[in-house]
């Protein structure tokens, strides 16, 4: 896919004049590629209208960089298609709030349901989870396995064969035991499909969900939209996770799951670990879909943020696999330096959602100061290397720095986190000077 669409675009810049026809030509290549990536045919055509409308055929003429032009526009279509408009519902800490899954058998619904309570456990909620599928034999099973690994107290039968009723316990019991997270877990099949749909309807008429989430594995194609819209028909969906994006697939399913939903995507599953979970990021996931990689920008975006002499250091660095604890502190000191200016950072994979969310900037910074302050700490102590890590060691730097050793475990978190998503970066061809515009 992604060769494709750099294809239609380096046609299209070699060509000295661009026409209408040069630019539909391009267009149509990318309309295929997009295909091919399971993006529905019709939300494809409505992108194609738009950028028609978009980009100024004077413009392009003019000599001013084409295949930026264009590779901007549809980008942008694309990241404009995953917004559905509104955030979704988003539970409250302290706050009871129920939710439940839906999804066809096999999406990864389980697999998810503990994912998302575990990330909540980690932030300090009281998550809980209720297993509503009785239709297929071993789900409580898989529900409990999964639930008690991760310490997350759980709900479910293995004789009840009413899910409404199992659901309604569930639910019950939990609200009494002030838990502040309580998902329901359903089932995805059923002898007729006509009967699974109802089966919702009637769990969430009984449970009351403050929040419905839709969940889709990335594979299943232009299957997407139909899927989405049968879900919604029965029960109010109000977000999507994407599951099995480690996978081939580019997940172009997502832009009609929020289509048929109206709802925006909030996660993805990135691999059947508890810990295989991420806030959905629209910027790499579009990148992905465009078979840009996640690095898209990131080149270009590297001049602005990281100073001239550490440039080749780093890349350098990053290409051997090596995101240190001392990269992570001399990035999230060049972040600070910027000041406001962390939008700019925000191309930097791991460091925009999470990290440095919009709006919050001043508190993202303490917490960037505090980090640092815990990493002086490891320093001094002589030994900086994170995965040579124990309890006294940590104790050790709780103590040094000041900090409590719940503050140093989440710093360690945030290392884990970033680490993974740099270490993607190994086998990087680093580019020549006056060579890293081109990529
Ligand atoms: P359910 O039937 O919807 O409850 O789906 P499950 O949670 O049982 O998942 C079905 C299969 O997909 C299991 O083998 C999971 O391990 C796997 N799975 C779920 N999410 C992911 C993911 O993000 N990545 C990968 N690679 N596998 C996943
Ligand atoms: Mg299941």
């Amino acid at each position: 896919l992604g060769g494709s669409i750099s294809r239609a675009i380096q046609q299209m810049s070699n060509a000295t004049i661009i026409d209408e026809k040069a630019l539909n030509d391009c267009l149509n290549e990318i309309t295929r590629a997009l295909l091919q990536s399971d993006v529905q045919f019709k939300l494809v055509r409505d992108m194609q209208t738009n950028i028609k409308k978009i980009v100024n055929l004077d413009d392009l003429a003019a000599g001013h960089n084409k295949r930026k032009i264009i590779q901007q526009a549809i980008f942008n279509e694309l990241c404009k298609m995953l917004d559905p408009g509104k955030p979704s519902f988003t539970p409250k800490k302290g706050k009871t709030s129920v939710v439940m899954f839906v999804g066809l058998q096999g999406s990864g619904k389980t697999t998810t349901c503990t994912k998302y309570a575990y990330y909540h456990q980690k932030k300090g909620w009281k998550p809980a989870l209720v297993c509503a599928d009785t239709f297929r034999a071993g789900a409580f099973d898989q529900l409990k396995q999964n639930a008690t690994k991760a310490k997350i107290p759980f709900y479910g039968s293995y004789m009840e064969s009413d899910p409404v009723k199992i659901a309604v316990e569930g639910v019950d019991r939990f609200k009494k035991e002030n838990c502040d997270l309580i998902i329901v877990d359903t089932s995805g099949r059923h002898k007729q499909e006509v009967a699974l749909f109802e089966e919702m309807r009637q769990v969430a008429e009984a449970t009351k969900p403050d929040l419905v989430i839709f969940v889709m594995d990335s594979s299943i194609g232009q299957a997407a939209f139909d899927q989405a819209q049968a879900f919604k028909q029965s029960v109010a969906v109000g977000a999507v996770i994407v599951t099995k994006m480690d996978g081939h697939a580019k997940g172009g399913g997502a832009l009609s799951a929020v289509a048929a939903t109206k709802s925006p995507v909030i996660f993805i599953g990135t691999g059947e670990h508890m810990d295989e979970f991420e806030v959905f990021d629209v910027k790499p996931f579009v990148s992905r879909l465009l078979g840009m990689g996640d690095w898209s920008g990131f080149m270009d975006k590297i001049h602005e943020v990281v100073p001239m002499d550490q440039q080749p250091e780093l890349l350098q660095k990053l290409s051997e696999g090596n995101f240190t604890l001392r990269i992570m502190y001399e990035q999230f000191q060049n972040l600070l330096k910027m000041g406001p200016i962390g939008q700019v950072f925000s191309m930097l994979p791991g460091f925009s959602s999470e990290l440095m969310p919009k709006g919050r900037e001043k508190e993202s910074q303490a917490k960037i100061k505090r980090y640092m302050t815990m990493m002086d700490s490891m320093t001094n102590e002589g030994n900086s290397n994170p995965k040579l890590m124990n309890e006294s060691r940590i104790m050790r730097i709780a103590r040094g720095s000041g900090r409590s050793v719940r503050d140093v475990m989440e710093m360690l978190e945030e290392y884990k986190r970033l680490a993974k998503i740099w270490s993607k970066m190994k086998g990087l061809k680093i580019p020549k000077k006056g060579e890293m515009s081109a990529l």
